[in-house]
């Protein structure tokens, strides 16, 4: 079959991009075909028609950008083409791929998310080491770190997790990296590339970084030539500059940095613990970051969720922030102020970015302004205090530049004009002039003809065919001037043009495009001027997002009630009428029970693991989430939901709750539990808070219960840092430890009627209530009678045989930190049969669709054949 020139021309250029979307221009449609046209249909809901026998889909050309957006959202890349020829020219109109926008690399405001960072990712193996580095080209914010290769489990999670970029870029190697693989299988919308393994160069990288960096070495980012963040950074600004078709010269360092920089929560803990996300739906409804957040820019959103996944170590740092809290709380009125100020400050890094890759518009720079002059009001009353550093002058230039020289409410589009303030340019003013004011023009001209000529009646008129001239009448013609050129002669009088009028003429016709040519030139001109402020913008946005983070973490301590913990550095954790501050924000006023906890991991005869038993729907996860919370939020600045607090900071906090599933990954529930239990034991130190609920509950009773007790006793003797262990494995309560404090949520039992009191109290609890909660739950009454009698009989039963009276003594015998770890599903813990057997067995198959059958056996197929 022949193709049509246009369909050739579309399959040369599609040939070219296979890897993309390609929106190409037909009219006043981008049209998309074949494969593209059937994905992206499905994807945007779109009518599928035909070309031929071509699938084809269509959007318009002026409404693409929601479209755009809307498929960098589920990870595409867009390439479009445009008509660069003239249209109505016979023949086949020309047409050039003019822009490339990906999810990672997008910088128009349409594209991305004001309260997160948008970042480009990059992963590498060098020299048996990990490098990741990952870029907000909107923000100039670039980072990297490092781990050994073996740590892949652990750490590529936990970092993709922290910055969550929208794009990553791999190489073709890590194709088959089952660790990285599973990995990435958890952010399905995110866009994965690989790229040819001698992409990620390290000495081409390091040039590149250097080159970018304006800098001899990398040695003041903490680099050199053979550490592995290098090829990662190098190939993410390679790609970044390929990709926007434009250098991005704000970008001018990264910063490295490494595990103990930073309290460390593992990728699972993070989820746990509904940090910036939630487990549900993934938002940030019910986190944290909802609780903490009331930031009134752009800046202070993205640095709130930063500091939320980067708390600190440094006790000096951490108090830093707490003071400018504490300033906000103590003052009232000064932090209405500043929020209030605050709320008129635009995107200011996001403006520095477009200022800097020549994106930014006449408006984008009125917004900076405006923003600037909001800022500067913040400053000057926030003067006495040590929150901003940076010197005020250049703002104020900038200010005045950008109100001398663009108007109030400018035209964003370059081409149309109405974007230079009057006064700006005598240039420009002389054309305006002419071009707004000619008719006056004319008619001093004619006044000053008539004053040297002394012909009364002469007339400068206009015709569509003449365009304009002098007329004189017959009886005056004796007085017509030696330099007047004669047009054309008339009955009643005679026709003349003189060089000053062509000369007038000739600038009206030019007026026109001469304003748009140097409305553009001079916008041109303001816009590289600010290039030089970029770097003073992009401390500047700090400041803003520094001083709004403040606010916020104050405001939130106004209206929970929060109080400033005493930040130590021993190993204490001492709170008292301590919130959840989710689950309290979510409660009408006053429902929420306090409760106090007082652990410590010091030679201080403070307990430093509470054992938790109580019936179910006690309180005991919401517990030991709000200490870990406490804890989190303490090491980040900000005040905590308690009447009093003193931490002692954490290295690591780690929260194994519930029994998250992930068959999807071939894993079982009981798996999962015990691979991040064992990540526990190999990582926390005598520094960790270890939040623990329900180990073990994933198998059989003796198995779990014994697993718990090793667990127990591992973390109290050889581990010992503060732990908080939740279990409904009455037994453990014999364990007999110094160190050890028995804990259980307090229920009133009232003539058969049961009150969950919420509080926290000394000592084991006596009964689960399990029966409660089924029948609170609406299991029928008959199969609660039934559950009663079993219960009974089994507890005799449990009487007479006293298992655990005599478990053998404990010995020490420490996890080694660089033990190899089997990988979840490697071949030692448990084989793909095993656990394929597992889910036959546990298969629902009276509820199962047919197709769910045959993904099933698909996956299984899968599983057992790629060994
Ligand atoms: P458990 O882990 O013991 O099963 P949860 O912590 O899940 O119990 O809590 C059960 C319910 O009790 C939740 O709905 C929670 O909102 C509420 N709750 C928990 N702790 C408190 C408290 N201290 N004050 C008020 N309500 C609470």
């Amino acid at each position: 079959m022949t193709l049509t020139p246009v369909m050739q021309q579309y399959m040369r250029i599609k040939s070219e991009h296979k890897n993309e979307v390609l929106f190409f221009r037909l009219g006043d449609f981008y049209e998309m075909f074949m494969e593209d046209a059937v994905e992206v249909s499905r994807l945007l809901n779109l009518t599928l028609t035909h070309k031929g026998t071509a699938p084809m889909c269509g959007i318009p050309y002026h409404a693409s950008k929601v479209y755009i957006s809307r498929l960098l959202r589920l990870g595409k890349k867009i390439v479009i083409c445009e008509q660069v020829g003239d249209p109505k020219a016979k023949g086949l109109t020309e047409r050039k791929v003019v822009e490339t926008i990906t999810p990672g690399t997008a910088v128009e405001s349409e594209y991305l998310e004001g309260n997160s960072n948008n970042y480009l990712a990059a992963l590498c193996v060098f020299r048996g080491k990990t490098g990741f580095a990952f870029i907000d080209v909107t923000t100039s914010s670039f980072c990297a770190t490092s781990w050994n290769a073996s740590d892949m489990t652990e750490q590529f999670p936990k970092e993709l997790g922290r910055c969550s970029p929208k794009e990553m870029l791999l190489p073709q190697s890590l194709k088959n990296n089952g660790t990285v693989q599973s990995a990435l299988e958890e952010y399905p919308g995110m866009s994965v590339s690989y790229y040819p393994d001698w992409d990620f160069n390290a000495e081409l990288g390091y040039k590149k970084l250097c080159a970018q960096f304006k800098t001899a070495s990398l040695q003041p980012f903490g680099l050199t030539e053979t550490s592995c963040e290098v090829p990662a950074a190098g190939f993410l600004l390679d790609y970044l500059e390929k990709t926007t078709n434009s250098p991005v010269p704000h970008v001018s360092g990264i910063k490295t940095y490494h595990d103990s920089q930073y309290l460390i929560i593992d990728d699972s803990s993070r989820r746990n613990l509904e940090i910036v996300e939630n487990l549900r739906d993934s938002s940030n409804q019910f986190t944290l970051l909802e609780c903490v957040n009331y930031a009134e820019t752009a800046m202070g959103n993205r640095m709130i969720r930063q500091w939320l996944l980067y708390p600190l170590t440094d006790k000096g740092k951490i108090e830093a922030r707490q003071n400018h809290v504490s300033l906000f709380v103590d003052n009232r009125t000064l932090m209405e102020h500043v929020r209030k100020n605050l709320a008129s400050v635009l995107d200011v890094e996001r403006l520095a970015g477009r200022i800097a890759m020549d994106r930014a518009h006449a408006k984008d720079l009125q917004a900076l302004r405006s923003s600037l002059v909001a800022w500067l009001t913040v400053r000057e009353e926030l003067s006495e205090y040590d929150f901003a550093e940076i010197d005020a002058q250049k703002a104020v230039e900038i200010i005045d530049l950008i109100q001398n020289a663009i108007m109030d409410e400018p035209s964003t589009a370059l081409t149309e004009g109405g974007i230079i303030r009057t006064g700006w340019s005598e240039e420009l003013d002389h054309w305006r002039d002419v071009h707004d004011n000619f008719d006056k023009i004319l008619s001093e001209y004619e006044a000053e003809e008539r004053e040297r000529t002394g012909i009364s009646t002469l007339r400068i008129k206009y015709t569509n065919a003449f365009g304009y001239f002098i007329e004189v009448s017959k009886g005056k013609l004796s007085s017509v001037p030696e330099n007047f050129i004669m047009r054309r002669a008339l009955v009643n009088g005679d026709r003349y043009t003189t060089a000053r009028l062509q000369e007038l003429e000739h600038e009206l016709n030019e007026a026109g495009t001469r304003i748009l040519e140097l409305e553009r030139d001079l916008f041109l001109e303001v816009r590289t001027k600010l290039h030089d402020y970029v770097p003073y913008l992009m401390q500047t946005a700090a400041e803003i997002a520094c001083t709004d983070a403040a606010c916020s973490f104050a405001q939130a301590a106004c209206i929970h009630g929060w109080v400033r913990p005493v930040i130590t550095e021993d190993r204490r954790f001492y709170v008292t009428a301590a919130r959840h501050p989710v689950v309290e924000n979510h409660l009408p006023k006053g429902e929420f029970v306090p409760n106090d906890l007082c652990i410590s991991a010091d030679d201080d005869e403070k307990p430093s693991f509470g054992l938790i038993t109580g019936p179910n729907m006690a309180g005991k996860s919401t517990y030991l989430r709000q200490n870990a919370l406490i804890s989190l939020l303490a090491q980040i600045g900000s005040f905590v939901p308690a009447k009093t607090a003193e931490i002692g900071i954490a290295d690591r906090i780690f929260c194994r709750v519930g029994a998250s599933d992930n068959l999807a990954r071939g894993e079982s529930t009981f798996l999962v539990e015990m691979t991040e239990t064992a990540n526990i034991l190999r990582s926390a130190t005598d520094r960790s808070l270890v939040i623990m609920d329900e180990v073990g509950r994933g198998t059989s009773t003796e198995d779990g219960l014994s697993i718990a007790w090793a667990v127990s006793e591992y973390l109290l003797n050889t581990v010992r840092c503060r732990t908080l262990f939740a279990t409904h494995y009455h037994e453990l309560t014999r364990i007999e430890h110094p160190n050890m404090e028995l804990l259980c949520m307090d229920v009133a039992e009232q003539g058969g009627k049961i009150t969950f009191l919420r509080k926290i109290k000394t000592g084991a609890s006596e009964n689960s209530y399990g029966i409660h909660v089924a029948r609170l739950a609406g299991i029928p009454q008959a199969v609660i009678d039934r559950a009663n009698v079993i219960l009974e009989h089994i507890q005799s039963v449990a009487e007479n045989k006293p298992v655990l009276d005599s478990v053998p003594e404990y010995e020490e015998k420490t996890v080694l930190q660089n033990q190899t770890v089997p990988s979840p599903c490697a071949p030692g813990l448990f084989s793909d049969e095993e656990i394929i057997l597992d889910e036959i067995l546990s298969a629902d198959t009276d509820n199962m669709t047919p197709i769910s059958a045959l993904q099933l056996v698909a996956r299984w197929k899968k599983a057992l054949s790629g060994r």
